[in-house]
């Protein structure tokens, strides 16, 4: 069993499930999981290592010969009532993930709901996988297509989104008749051992599922495993790259989802006060670590000085803290050493003749959580480095447009494509943004342009390598083999 503990009140071990066992590798790298809003440690992380992938790869391997043989229909039987557990524990979840990460508890239950979203849509597998008939495509000739599991899938997910990254894969490839290795961030993995501890309460047969926590180590052993068919990866660009070319280099079907640098355009004719909303949330909501946050906004013509004082004025009123407490609004940044990085990245711009219309820095939310503030960068380049990188903090890059098209250039000329949004009251403006812009997720006066699970999620550019996005139809496409069939009788 586990170890790990829903109130963790004591140092645990989070432990990996390998073979149908929960397993400590022993006499590897172990790392403190740190409570990131006060410095707490809440668990320890013993790292697996090649042979525990081997073993792990082997088990699922032996376990997917029968698990493939599973009539569909019984497939997804588990996964309602793994659906079920995750809606019963939301909060408690919600909690260990707000505690390791960082995010406010509100923030981290939506996100638990989200994952419960993905369980949902591969419920209806039995639907999902059929394929395609037409009788007499020659004379006494039928054809049709069928979908069949490809075998044993690994994921690789980053620790912003511990309880949903990994759902956006495991649900759509078991219920496919896959069997699947999670290797979870390490800086986050009670989230989702506590998830899968749900999953396996909700009777998945051993084997089925593995999770084989650790590094770099855990990751080039996935990538290289004989036996792994297909690898789906969600992180940083850098990190994507290198998964996208070493698994395909080993014959493995790769997904790999990386970085962002998003784009918010406000056009004069949009509605303030929303739009200033939907900014905020965009913005610093989860202290602006998520792959789909507002990272750069870009105010067309006029609107910049209306739109800015009524920003700051707000951002400045957003209470920072530690996200189990009521009323915060943003928590810490993951740890002390991401903070660094965004206080490396504050300092840049403003050496490259930024201005800090809003500083986030000298926010003391207390004691040793990595606290920073709202954050506004005005005058910023279209060149500077806090333009074009991606900073991953709650920091917004002002650069400022004249016109759409001037917009458009500013947006589709950066190396990312994940997600951007239009503010206005103009459909023409709003359809002309939609056509011509260079990014994958595109929303008109959103928030957060998240498709819903049984839509495909992914960037474009720098931000996605791969063919078939996440969750969706495309999930389905990626965890099956098709196969075409063709029948004469004499
Ligand atoms: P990361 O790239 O550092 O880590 C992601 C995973 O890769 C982790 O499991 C980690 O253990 C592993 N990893 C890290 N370095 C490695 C190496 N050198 N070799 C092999 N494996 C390695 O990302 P992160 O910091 O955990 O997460 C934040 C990043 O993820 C951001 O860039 C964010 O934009 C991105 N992200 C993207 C999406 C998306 O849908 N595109 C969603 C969430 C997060």
């Amino acid at each position: 069993m586990s170890t790990v503990v829903s109130e963790a009140r004591e140092v645990a071990v989070t432990s990996s499930y390998i073979a149908g066992a929960w397993v400590a590798p022993e006499g590897k790298t172990a790392q403190p999981i740190i409570n990131p809003a006060n410095g707490e440690t809440l668990a320890m992380l013993p790292y697996a290592g090649a042979a525990d992938v081997d073993r792990a790869a082997k088990s699922a391997h032996a376990a997917w010969l029968e698990w493939r043989e599973v009539p569909v229909v019984d497939r997804v039987q588990p996964l309602y009532r793994f659906k079920a557990l995750l809606e019963k524990n939301v909060r408690e979840v919600g909690t260990i993930l707000t505690r390791e990460n960082g995010k406010t508890l509100e923030d981290a239950m939506t996100e638990v709901k989200r994952g419960v979203q993905m369980v949902e849509v591969a419920c209806g597998m039995p639907s999902l996988m059929m394929g395609d008939s037409l009788n007499d495509v020659a004379k006494g000739i039928d054809c049709r297509t069928i979908r069949q599991p490809i075998g044993v899938c690994a994921g690789i997910t980053p620790f912003n989104f511990p309880a949903m990254v990994p759902l956006w894969m495991y649900p759509f490839a078991i219920a496919a008749g896959n069997t699947f290795l999670i290797k979870p961030s390490e800086r986050v993995p009670m989230t989702p051992t506590r998830v899968v501890e749900l999953l396996l309460e909700a009777g998945l047969p051993a084997g089925v599922i593995q999770l084989v926590h650790g590094g770099r180590e855990v990751v080039e052993a996935l990538l290289t495993h004989p036996l792994i068919r297909a690898i789906s990866f969600v992180g940083s660009s850098p990190i994507a790259k290198i998964v996208y070319k070493e698994a395909a280099a080993h014959g493995k079907r790769v997904q790999a989802l990386g970085g962002a640098k998003n784009h918010l355009v406000v056009m004069p004719d949009a509605d303030l006060p929303q739009t200033v909303d939907a900014i905020m949330g965009s913005a610093f909501g989860a202290a602006g670590q998520r792959c789909l946050a507002g990272s750069v906004l870009v105010p067309v013509g006029e609107v910049a000085e209306p739109l800015l004082d009524l920003l700051v004025k707000k951002a400045k009123s957003l209470r920072v803290g530690d996200g189990l407490e009521p009323g915060v609004a943003v928590g810490p940044l993951v740890g002390n050493d991401q903070k660094k990085r965004v206080l490396g990245y504050i300092d840049k711009g403003i050496a490259e003749g930024a201005k800090a219309i809003c500083d986030g820095r000298s926010i003391d939310a207390g004691g040793a959580g990595a606290f920073l503030g709202p954050t506004v960068l005005d005058h910023v380049q279209p060149g500077a480095t806090v333009a074009r990188e991606e900073i991953f903090g709650p920091v917004l890059s002002v650069v400022r447009a004249e016109n759409l098209d001037d917009a458009i250039n500013i947006v589709n000329s950066s190396d990312f494509g994940n997600t951007t949004t239009i503010y206005t009251r103009s459909g023409k403006a709003a359809r002309e943004y939609q056509n011509r812009i260079e990014v994958g997720m595109v929303g008109v006066n959103m928030t957060v342009a998240a498709p819903m699970a049984f839509f495909p999620f992914a960037g474009w550019k720098d931000s996605f390598f791969g063919d078939l996005h996440a969750h969706g139809k495309d999930a389905v496409a990626f965890y099956t083999e098709q196969k075409v069939l063709m029948t004469r009788w004499f």
